[in-house]
């Protein structure tokens, strides 16, 4: 059972603002997910946590008990570093038990023995309990971390990017793993990552940091389509959502909007979003296009652009596709099966209905409803 709340939070460090009036909640056994840029406050958050710092301002409750001023001892409370920090000259099984071997804590040695067991078991690192970490790859040493928080099985998981450094198969096959491991399902975890798809993937929740401040807290589905301002739709999604800067136009009777670098061309919008600017409340507006919602071809009924190809790439399943209309270069994503040559001419339609608008002074979405 673990609760955890934070509550205006404001940590400093001398006059770097790590963390700004951060607030919130974490329910009894949830997965949640800190996710943000290098710098973001991610790490600050989770020593918060474990009590390795205190907060310059505001409180942090476990279970309703304020524990702000609490000494790291005193939180039932699990952190795996994001460097692994494993003792070279134990064992895998000496580095795993070292929790239960603190001082203060006196567990008969056959109990150590059968927990380590059953969570190297768990993680398949069984095999290498009697081996040096030396011994172990690069996803079993994160393994081997990984079973060292688990075997305390405390109130609260902080796990600091404990899949970086890995390749992207081995994080794919290890994101599976976390998603089977039962120990993980009772007990709240908090995670951090700067890996938007390992956010989607585990996260009940994802609280996006950025700049030390709350972009916005939500499910993994709210995050990815209903993000909140421009850092969001920036953090989630790959490649980058295009982000086009443009001047909202009467012509007609429509609104269009024309894009700064590329006057000649007014893109057409829903006529929710005409409503919207029709009152001339945002002059200007950054357009946000999602590569998927840029499409080669014509279809009735959409605005047809004449399009050059300057790159083409095929990654597996999808194919990349830098293409120019006039000035603007746009990333949109296609088939694999497509084929596409440097300067091929091609007809290119937005999915209007997906445009995303965000204010240019602060960057927050613009929402007409
Ligand atoms: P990363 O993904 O790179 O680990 P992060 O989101 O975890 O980044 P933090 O490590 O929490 O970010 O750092 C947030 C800010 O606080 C940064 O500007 C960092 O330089 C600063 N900071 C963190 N710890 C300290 C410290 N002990 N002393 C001084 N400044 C610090």
């Amino acid at each position: 059972m673990a609760r955890i709340r934070f509550e205006n939070i404001t940590k400093k460090f001398g006059k770097t603002v790590a963390l700004k009036d951060v607030s919130f909640d974490v329910d009894d056994g949830e997965f949640f997910v800190l996710l943000g840029p290098s710098g973001a406050g991610k790490t600050t958050t989770l020593k918060l946590l474990a009590g390795l710092y205190k907060p310059t301002e505001g409180n942090i409750f476990i279970n309703d008990k304020n524990v702000s001023e609490d000494p790291p001892y005193n939180r039932n409370v699990a952190m795996t570093f994001e460097s692994y920090a494993l003792y070279p000259h134990l064992t895998v099984f000496e580095n795993i038990a070292s929790p239960l071997k603190a001082p203060g804590r006196n567990i008969p040695s056959k109990e150590v023995k059968e927990r380590v067991e059953r969570v190297a078991r768990m993680l398949k690192i069984d095999q290498l309990l009697d081996r040096k970490p030396a011994e172990a790859s690069g996803g079993q040493k994160q393994r081997i971390a990984l079973a060292r928080t688990m075997v305390r099985e405390p109130d609260i998981y902080l796990l600091d990017e404990p899949l970086s450094h890995l390749d992207a198969k081995i994080r794919y096959e290890l994101r599976q793993e976390f998603h089977r491991l039962e120990a993980l399902k009772g007990v709240t975890t908090v995670y951090v990552t700067h890996d938007y798809v390992e956010a989607l993937s585990l996260g009940d929740r994802i609280l996006m940091l950025d700049h030390g401040e709350v972009q916005q807290i939500g499910k993994p589905r709210e995050i990815y389509e209903d993000p909140a301002n421009i850092r969001v739709a920036k953090q989630v999604g790959q490649p980058d959502i295009n982000i086009v800067e443009c001047v909202t136009r009467v012509e007609g009777e429509k609104i269009v909007l024309m894009p700064k670098n590329e006057p000649t061309i007014n893109i057409e919008i829903s006529d929710e979003a005409q409503a919207a600017f029709r009152n001339n409340t945002y002059p200007e507006v950054l357009l946000g296009i999602r590569p998927q919602f840029i499409k080669v071809g014509e279809i009735p009924g959409s605005q047809i652009f004449d399009g050059r190809v300057d790159v083409y790439q095929v990654l597996g399943s999808e194919g990349v596709l830098n293409v120019e209309i006039g000035d603007l270069n746009l990333i949109a994503l296609t088939s694999p099966e497509d084929r596409y040559t440097h300067g091929e001419e091609i007809k290119v339609y937005f999915l209007k209905d997906r445009f995303y608008f965000f204010s240019p002074e602060n960057g927050e979405r613009i929402r007409f409803s």
